[in-house]
């Protein structure tokens, strides 16, 4: 009889994310929910653990992880399990884990353990930095927006009725753990959503990883295990890096919001019901801000149409029209744009791009080009 083929392990990256005495590492590879138990152990050692997660996400992953963190000796409390959905990242929910939290006497030394996408990372993050003044979290990202982005950086918080993610606290996770193979179980709509924060990563400083995934994003969409470790490594690395030179975004952290201040715009505009997913909207503004840079005369037209039939080619929308369907207009979007958090001083802060890879911050722009832009978008 032969022996039974072992399981191919794809080699696991270890991105330094480095600020000081709040540095840690985001670990990329296959398998890391199953393979949790040594990296984990090795922070929590006797610590309490307690895993956040949600009701779509623990049944396919908690199971996996308790065992993995069990057999490596950690001590485990009983998981907290909320609703899926942006509507989690709320006061009410927020009440519910502090007081589960506090009702089990948890001390400084519990370590919270965020399992699930941007929302339980962003809720679990917050629940963490506000118990008992700040416990300690891990961060294990199971989507692709929260693998290449809401993982990393330390922002975390929770949703008001004044707007998204208007609550919250910079509170930097002692470890991330981005298991590519959670992926397999994710829909396709929202491994695109994810991908699209992937090329902003190439469209802000990194022209070569754009044209990496010129050639290999079509695959990496599709499933591909070795391109998408490589793709979320490049992506943290390059989210890191900017986080490491301004980590409260007084100055360089601004360019992560590409396509960001009109995306927010749609979003509102269509609502948070799922219509428009985040990733989507960011994609259509980050053609929208290339569109506003050429049309300035600081981008030339090529590559405008480059990112735009890259965005195309993997399956992200462009333009909005087929939401609109002539019922938005130029005036709500533009107000959408003037109440964003970004705002200082009336004033909106757009980054624009001088060519793929070349994205910088910019003020005072004329409202008429902008106009322009959103009609385009709109038909
Ligand atoms: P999400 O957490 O709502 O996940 C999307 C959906 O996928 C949910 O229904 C979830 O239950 C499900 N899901 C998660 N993992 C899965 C898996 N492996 N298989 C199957 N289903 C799975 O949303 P998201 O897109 O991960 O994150 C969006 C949130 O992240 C927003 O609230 C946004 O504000 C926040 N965010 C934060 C930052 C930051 O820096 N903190 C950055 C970007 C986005
Ligand atoms: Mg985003």
């Amino acid at each position: 009889m032969s022996d039974p083929i072992p399981a191919i392990t794809l080699p696991v990256a270890t991105v330094p994310v480095s600020l000081g005495d709040r540095s840690y590492d985001v670990l990329v590879g296959a398998g890391l929910i199953r393979d949790a138990g040594g990296p984990v152990a090795a922070i929590a050692g006797r610590r309490p653990l307690i895993i956040l997660s949600d009701e779509t996400v623990a049944p396919l992953y908690l199971g996996l992880l308790t065992r993995a963190l069990e057999s490596a000796g950690c001590r485990m409390m009983d998981p907290i399990i909320v609703p899926a959905g942006e509507a989690t990242k709320s006061f009410h929910h927020l009440e519910a884990v502090m007081e589960i939290l506090l009702s089990r006497g948890i001390e400084r030394g519990a370590i919270l353990v965020a399992l699930g996408g941007g929302v339980i990372g962003d809720l679990g993050g917050f629940a963490a930095a506000i118990a008992l003044r700040g416990i300690d979290f891990i961060q294990i990202p199971t989507t692709l927006l929260s693998q290449v982005d809401s993982s990393v950086g330390g922002k975390t918080g929770i949703n008001s009725r004044q707007g998204k993610n208007l609550i919250g606290a910079f509170h930097q996770p002692r470890l991330v753990l981005a298991d590519i193979s959670a992926l397999d179980s994710l829909p396709r709509r929202e491994v695109l959503a994810g991908y699209a924060e992937v090329v902003k990563y190439g469209l802000i400083d990194r022209p070569d990883f754009f044209t990496w995934l010129e050639e290999n994003g079509t695959a990496l969409v599709a499933g591909d295990a070795a391109l998408r470790v490589a793709a979320v490594k490049e992506s943290v690395a390059a989210k890191a890096a900017i986080v490491a030179q301004d980590e409260r975004e007084g100055g360089v952290r601004a360019l992560l919001n590409l396509g960001h201040t009109f995306g927010h715009a749609l979003e509102a505009e269509v609502g948070y019901g799922g219509e428009l997913l985040h990733g989507e909207a960011v994609g259509v503004g980050m053609v929208m801000a290339f569109d506003l840079s050429v049309r300035l005369g600081l981008c030339p037209p090529d590559d405008l149409a480059r990112m735009r039939r890259h965005l195309a080619a993997v399956g992200l929308p462009t333009g909005v029209a087929h939401l609109s369907r002539g019922r938005w207009t130029v005036d709500a979007l533009m107000a959408h744009m003037a109440k964003d958090k970004k705002v200082k001083d009336g004033g909106i802060t757009f980054i624009l791009a001088r060519g793929i890879g070349q994205a910088f911050t910019a003020r005072g722009i004329d409202a008429e080009p902008v106009r322009a832009v959103v009609a385009a978008a709109l038909e």
